[in-house]
Formats: C-alpha cells, structure tokens, sequence
C-alpha cells in the first residue's frame, strides 16, 4: 500500500481557532522524513489556498487574524470550509505529492466523483477509507445542523469541566511513527532502539522521539501504589486514569506530562467516546507512571522554554 495522509480529526475551537490532525496509512520501517502541506477551501473543491507548508509535526492549528478583513466565526453552522493534507518526501523530490480526502469543518469527508477523478483516487482507496464517491451530506442540511449544535454543547462542557473544576495543566507528548532513522542507537535489520537511554531518539528510533508538545488540560485520577507488589522487591508502578479533551487524539505510547511536578505517564489504553460518529471525549484508561530515572524526563515538554502548541488561552475565551 502506498502511504496516503489520512485527516483524523478537525475541531474549530473558539471563534477563530483551528485544530487539524491528520494519520499516514501505508507506513513501513523504510519510509523515511515526511512533510506536510495543509491547504484549505471555502468553496468546497476548488481554488483550495495554502495554510502552511514544511510542515513536520501531524498536527496544527490555524488562527484566524482580523488582519484578513473578514469577519470570521468558525463556530456559526453556515460557515464552509474544506481542507486537505498533503504528504510528500522532501529527500525525494521525483515523488508527487499525495492528498488526503478534503473534509469539512464538521469532520464529514466532501468528495464527488469530479474530485475522485481529478486527484486520481482509484475505487479500491474509496473502498479502504469508507468514502463513496456522493457522500456529501446534504440529505437533512437542518438534522445535520442540530446535531452540530449537539455536539459541540457536549464538548464544550467537557472542557470547562476540566478548566474550571478538575483538570491539571499537562503536555501531550505524541510520539513519532515515521521521519528519520536516529543514527546513535537503531539497529539495521530489527530497526529497534539498541539503548533505552538514548537522547536523540528517546529510545523511540526516531529522530526527536515526539511531535511539538502540545499543552492542554486533563484530569488525572492516579491510584495508590500497591504495597504488596513493593515488598516483592518489584519497582513500584503508580497506574492512573486520565481524563482528556476530544483533541489531539491520543494513543498507546504517547506520553502526559503534568506540568506542575513533571510526573510522566505513558499512555497504555484509550477509550474513545463517541456521538454520532465524532470524537467527543477520551479517557485514557491506562497510564503508567515513568520511573523519575527514565530517559522520557529528558524530553522537553516545559512551555516557557520551548516552542508548544497551547491550548490553554484560546481556551480561556
Ligand atoms: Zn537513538
């Protein structure tokens, strides 16, 4: 399978704000440094315009200034916008660039078979990613609209529950699947890191070890260290649950960081919930702690000494 750029999720956040994530299917030991292009369009397919370019991180948000002269409110149900990711290989200039399917600002994917056409998706790819060629969603435009509304209530009480009442600041720590090889520590045949305390790769292979730290709220129940499994002689492992926001999608082997005290979890199982097919809440169902002697304490995630993507203003409005 070729690698094809896959939008995960998309949630405007405030009035002017944007969040885009996206996946790469296809992926394999040898694929080497990706990058990405976002683009978006207000007219559904046509004359899409660039948001951002050398992109290499599989997230971003996007702000709208007043600067542009228009007046924007992502959040009014009226407003069309469509964006598209598009991956390509900057060490191998021959290859084209490849395009996820556009999708709209509620998350439903817009393609027609004029789009199918033009960017040259073949049937078996629209049969992979669950899209048929005429699954615009304009059967029931005023149903469609109240469940907007719906959703968008449940998620917004999700996250002032969590920045007024139960939630601790945090950094997300996505950890890479794909980019370049860390030259110290991969093994050439397993692609393994040979030495877990590796600082280029954080043990992970991959140069960087994680994505641009992302700073966000969560609400962290840990459960008391089990005394009986301390006197066996075992390292004691703190477990927690913890309650996140619907964006950026978590998965196994990222890392939360709390950043009052810097305790790190790694992130072992998430429950997605789900309405009406969209991302409302995640819970990480379990997380363990990460012994203080760990490299993953070396990875930079503090927001006033590095660059991270934060949540927590635009969130205030
Ligand atoms: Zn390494």
């Amino acid at each position: 399978m070729s690698l094809f750029p896959r939008i995960s999720h998309i949630t405007p956040y405030g009035q002017r704000h944007l969040f885009l994530q996206w996946t790469v299917e296809g992926l394999h030991p040898t694929t080497g440094a990706l990058k990405f292009k976002v683009e978006r369009s207000s007219n559904h397919f046509e004359d899409f315009v660039a948001v951002a370019d050398n992109v290499t991180d599989v997230f971003l948000t996007e702000e709208f200034t007043s600067a542009s002269g228009e007046s924007i409110n992502l959040l009014s149900t009226s407003r069309q916008l469509t964006y598209r990711v598009g991956l390509y290989t900057p060490n191998d200039p021959t290859q084209d660039i490849v395009w996820s399917l556009p999708i709209d600002l509620t998350g439903n994917i817009r393609v027609d078979a004029e789009y199918v056409e033009r960017v040259g998706i073949t049937p078996q790819e629209i049969d992979q990613y669950g899209v048929k060629p005429h699954s615009f969603f304009y059967k029931k435009p005023a149903l469609e609209r109240r469940l907007i509304l719906v959703r968008r209530a449940k998620m917004r009480r999700t996250l002032i529950a969590l920045r007024h009442f139960t939630g601790t600041d945090v950094a997300i720590l996505k950890r890479r699947h794909f980019g370049e090889r860390c030259p110290y520590c991969t093994d050439e045949t397993t692609f393994m890191s040979m030495q877990s305390r590796c600082d280029t790769c954080y043990g992970t292979s991959w140069v960087g070890g994680f994505f641009t730290p992302i700073i966000t709220q969560a609400k962290i129940f840990a459960a008391p260290i089990d005394l009986t499994i301390q006197s066996e002689g075992n390292v004691q492992i703190r477990q927690a649950r913890i309650g996140l926001p619907p964006f950026p999608v978590v998965e196994p082997d990222d890392i939360i960081v709390e950043l009052d005290n810097d305790r790190r979890w790694l992130v072992r199982r998430v429950d997605e919930r789900v309405f009406k097919k969209r991302l409302m809440k995640q819970t990480i169902e379990s997380a363990t702690e990460i012994g203080r002697a760990g490299v993953e304490y070396q990875i930079p995630a503090d927001p006033r000494q590095i660059h991270v993507l934060n949540f927590l203003k635009p969130l205030a409005a």
